[in-house]
């Protein structure tokens, strides 16, 4: 695997132990063009930058060490961990994003990072319930790498988790009203356990966090209202997540 330099001087000059690294988070660069990303994220006063950025033919750019912190996160949360970026290696992939005009992420860009993640996973034993989107940490002000990250592929890889349940056998169940509220409770347990940062009293986060989560799980149908398909997917993903230690 070739990684090119262009390194960012948006980062904590502290270096970090390599026990702190758990998390694996992706952004999309949502900018007009690659140049003017790079550009962004190597500039000072953006104080913006990520350990890797993926353009759309597969050169994999390495900006900030694994060693240092980048500084890609924001405020943010996942599981047990808050403000991930201490935490976390950042790779961003160009896409133009939702503002400019969001597209399939190409072929060759989802093989490097394959290729990249899997080396990360290893070297820093990274858990599979630990490799997220921009938008499941902080659902409240981002939807990177948004609907058409190709979530399931990664996951048939071993980057990231996924349901085994058939899209034929829950389709049955989208729109179909969660009845119980000791169902509607049960989701939210779920979605703690599978990482979620939320609770039901804080209204818009609630909303924002079930739209993430479909976003990732359930891209057909974002509307953050919750329903039995969605109920199903984090049961299952819940069970999966017990059985991995
Ligand atoms: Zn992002």
């Amino acid at each position: 695997m070739k990684i090119i330099k262009n390194f960012s001087p948006n980062y904590d000059r502290k270096k970090r132990s390599v026990n702190s690294i758990k998390i694996i988070v992706f952004h999309y660069t949502g900018m007009q063009s690659e140049r003017e990303s790079i550009k962004r994220l190597c500039n000072p006063s953006s104080k913006v930058s990520s350990h890797y950025l993926i353009n759309r033919n597969g050169k994999i750019i390495r900006m900030v060490q694994d060693a240092y912190v980048a500084w890609h996160a924001g405020k943010s949360c996942w599981r047990k961990h808050k403000n991930l970026n201490k935490n976390s290696i950042g790779i961003e992939l160009v896409n133009k994003g939702h503002q400019f005009g969001y597209t399939s992420f190409k072929k060759k860009q989802i093989s490097s990072l394959i290729t990249l993640c899997k080396k990360l996973i290893k070297r820093y034993r990274i858990n599979k319930k630990n490799v997220v989107g921009h938008s499941d940490i902080a659902p409240l002000r981002k939807i990177d790498p948004g609907e058409k990250f190709p979530w399931k592929y990664l996951a048939k890889n071993k980057i990231g988790i996924w349901y085994d349940h058939k899209p034929n056998f829950l389709r049955k169940y989208r729109r179909i009203k969660i009845l119980t509220n000791k169902d509607k409770k049960r989701f939210i347990e779920n979605l703690n356990k599978i990482g979620y940062c939320f609770s039901a009293k804080n209204k818009s986060l609630f909303f924002k966090t079930i739209k993430a989560f479909q976003r990732h799980f359930r891209k057909e149908l974002i509307n953050g209202i919750l329903d039995q398909e969605c109920f199903k997917i984090a049961q299952n993903l819940t069970k999966k997540i017990q059985k991995t230690p």
